[in-house]
């Protein structure tokens, strides 16, 4: 028997490391990851203050695993009724049993401008991407403006870091960090305590909340709302998720 184990995420490596435990000895076990390490995605955020962390946070799922043959590519479709998970290199893998743990994507909504001005928060790159943005934006302009999208978790962590990143670069006074939700709070899926802990630690660190405000569109220069235009040097967008592409209709 030949189980397949797509994502090498959190939840992937969890039943990839349970399988090496349970699955009889015969038995094949292969994990599939397009990036090949397992990332500690809810401490990205901290790579935008501090870019060596990143090491830390990604590790090498051969390090991590002990019988699972670890298979890095692209899933990019699942064929249950065949038993066939196909590969962006164009190979496939039969299986008898497959775990589907490819994670989300990050959902733009179709919001003009979005996909093309804005950096999601997923991948260790983005997180590289955002602080690059930063570090240039603050070289260049005179005083800089950092948008975050959506006051989800990670969106409430990474208005945090560009807060503190501005700190630590000693231009706390040339820096805005705006928030904005749609929803009437920060962290709206969370009990009243927890909002309140994060609006109140968001505003010692100086962070403009924007809640109550839809964004409609976005430019180089701007994002646009259902009330004003907020300008924006840097944006990041942890607005929602969505499904992976390799799940097709199903996701
Ligand atoms: C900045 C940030 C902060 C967060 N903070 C918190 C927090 O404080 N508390 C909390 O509970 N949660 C937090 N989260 C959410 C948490 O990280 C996720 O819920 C968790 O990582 C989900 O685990 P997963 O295994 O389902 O998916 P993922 O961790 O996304 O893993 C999916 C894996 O699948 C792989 N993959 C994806 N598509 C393909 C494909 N087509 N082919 C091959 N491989 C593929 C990816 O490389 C990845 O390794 C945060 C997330 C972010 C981004």
């Amino acid at each position: 028997m030949r189980v397949a184990v797509l994502g090498g995420g959190y939840a992937g490596l969890m039943v990839t490391r349970e399988l090496e435990e349970r699955l009889p000895p015969g038995d094949e076990l292969v994990l599939v990851d397009e990036t090949g390490e397992h990332l500690i995605q809810h401490e990205l955020h901290r790579v935008i203050r501090y870019p060596t962390f990143a090491d830390d946070i990604a590790i090498p799922l051969g390090e991590l695993t002990t019988r699972a043959a670890i298979r890095e590519a692209t899933v990019t479709d699942i064929d249950a009724d065949a038993g066939t998970v196909a590969l962006a290199d164009g190979e496939a893998i039969d299986y008898d049993a497959c775990v589907v743990a490819l994670g989300s994507q990050t959902a733009d909504y179709d919001i003009p401008g979005v996909a093309e001005y804005a950096t999601p928060l997923k991948r260790r790159e983005h997180a590289a991407t955002l602080r690059r943005d930063f570090l240039d934006a603050v070289e260049t302009a005179g005083g800089t403006a950092v948008v975050v999208g959506g006051a989800g978790l990670s969106g409430i962590q990474t208005a945090g870091e560009f807060a503190e990143l501005a700190d630590r670069e000693g231009v706390r006074d040339d820096v805005e960090v705006v928030l904005v939700e749609r929803s009437d709070t920060v962290a709206p899926s969370f009990p009243e305590n927890f909002r309140d802990a994060a609006r109140n630690a968001l505003r010692d660190l100086d962070v403009r909340l924007e809640t109550g405000t839809e964004v409609t569109g976005v430019t180089a220069t701007d994002v646009r709302t259902d009330g004003d235009a907020i300008p924006s040097d840097v944006l990041a967008w942890t607005g929602g998720v969505r499904g992976p592409d390799a799940l097709g209709e199903e996701r």
